[in-house]
């Protein structure tokens, strides 16, 4: 246990050691001013910071955490798993318990392989699709996170399907030559030099976007036509949205899965999947390579059945229900304070889009509008007055909110309260 001192000592001294002071960007508070507050512990659906702080907490790891903090049944599982021992390097029976756990849940999947992240989950997937169908090219939408592998940090740009532009320094042109970008809620037209075609059934990395009717759909039937394979990421909506994730809740099947967060119960995990016969072009039985010293890793695999074996159909549709009632309470809470808002919900994830209250905004339907909505720059002056009654949100307007399973009602109530409270303050900084 460190010391208890204050969030400016620890923040200052984790920018001597660490870039930024964070081990991910999205977790600097770069884009809403500040000073992050430095975590010790959670339970629940609350984080307590070095200040002995205590936040109604709507960040849940970036979805990692559907059950909420130390979970007993995740921790004993971890404890037990840590006592056998945590890493082998040979076969163990979790690996097996948990892809069977996965495949159960997912109709049309057949098999997985695990990994330690979901960067490492899409950019397996990716290489499998351009071996197996010996394609270059891919495409990914505007606005959708893929991990950061150099061919899918790519920015976006408006028009159909044009070619994409480097989305960070150090990504050379030559891996991104092969990358198409195309506007999300629009079927791009493709051509037999696709290998693969990646999207976020529900995207929500541009905040919360829903796919439009009939545009997964026609994500299938175009990839068929041309003999592309379509590939989920479900890193985010695996396991969070509905027991068997995105595909199941559309009833769009993709030829391949890519899991993450969830999985791992809070521990690093990712993994890839779909049907065995694909599946062969992978070493050791086929020529595409993929590998990993700790993929599979006892103790990750052990907290991710946990969670999985902890949660049923009921439990999830418990979790849309709550959700979206607290979604439907905190815009109308936000809108009689005074700005202008819209929580677009797609079962238990929330988006959460602000303005001025100078006029109504409805939900964005790809990565430019959602920008357009972002620019009123709103969203940090909330996100401030929350934390400083005790709830926080993601220090970035494009994330959404999670609501784990340990949120309860009151919470999701003292929510409201707070945000109606919070809104007020931040309408009238605005007049
Ligand atoms: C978080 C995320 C990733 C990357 O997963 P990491 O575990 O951070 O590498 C990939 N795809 C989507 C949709 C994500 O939300």
């Amino acid at each position: 246990m460190p010391e208890t001192t204050t969030n400016a000592v620890w923040f200052d001294r984790a920018l001597k050691v660490i870039p930024g002071g964070v081990d991910s960007p999205v977790r600097s508070f770069s884009s809403v001013g500040g000073t992050p507050y430095t975590v010790v512990s959670g339970k629940g659906a609350y984080v307590v910071d070095v200040e002995g702080t205590r936040y109604l907490d709507f960040v849940q790891s970036y979805g990692a955490s559907l059950l909420g903090h130390a979970d007993p049944r995740v921790v004993a599982a971890i404890t037990d798993a840590a006592h056998r021992g945590t890493t082998f390097g040979a076969p163990t029976p979790g690996e097996v318990l948990l892809a069977e756990a996965i495949i159960d849940r997912v109709p049309g999947l057949e098999q997985v392989r695990f990994v330690s992240s979901g960067t490492e989950a899409v950019m397996s997937a990716v290489r499998i699709a351009r071996g197996a169908t010996g394609r270059s090219k891919i495409v990914k939408f505007d606005g959708c996170y893929h991990g950061h592998a150099d061919h899918l940090l790519v920015a976006g740009g408006s028009g159909v399907a044009q070619l994409g532009l480097p989305g960070s320094a150090g990504v050379p042109l030559g891996a991104v030559a092969d990358t198409i970008v195309a506007p999300y809620n629009e079927v791009p037209p493709l051509t037999d030099e696709v290998a693969c075609v990646l999207v976020e059934p529900v995207a929500a990395n541009m905040n919360l976007v829903s796919p439009a009717p009939g545009f997964l759909e026609g994500l299938r039937a175009e990839c068929d036509r041309v003999g592309a394979l379509l590939i989920f990421d479900e890193v985010i909506t695996g396991f969070r949205i509905e027991l068997g994730g995105a595909a199941a809740m559309t009833g769009v099947t993709p030829d391949m899965w890519c899991f993450g967060k969830v999985i791992g119960g809070g521990l690093p995990v990712g993994a890839f999947g779909g049907t065995a016969a694909l599946l062969e072009v992978l070493a050791p039985q086929g020529p595409v390579y993929q590998g990993g010293t700790l993929s599979g890793n006892p103790l990750a695999l052990a907290a991710g059945l946990a969670v999985l074996s902890s949660v049923t159909e009921v439990d999830y549709s418990a979790l849309s229900e709550r959700s979206q009632r607290f979604g439907r309470d905190l815009s109308a809470a936000l809108i009689d304070g005074g700005l202008s808002a819209c929580v677009p919900a797609v079962g238990p994830l929330l988006g959460l889009y602000v303005g001025d209250g100078e006029a109504e905004i409805s939900a964005p339907n790809n990565y430019a509008e959602s920008k357009r909505l972002v620019a009123s720059g709103v969203y940090p002056k909330l996100f401030h007055a929350l934390l400083r009654r005790g709830m926080a949100l993601a220090p970035g307007a494009y994330e959404v909110m999670f609501v784990s399973m340990a949120h309860t009602d009151a919470q999701l109530a003292e929510a409201v309260e707070k945000a109606a409270e919070a809104a007020t303050e931040v309408a009238a900084l605005l007049r």
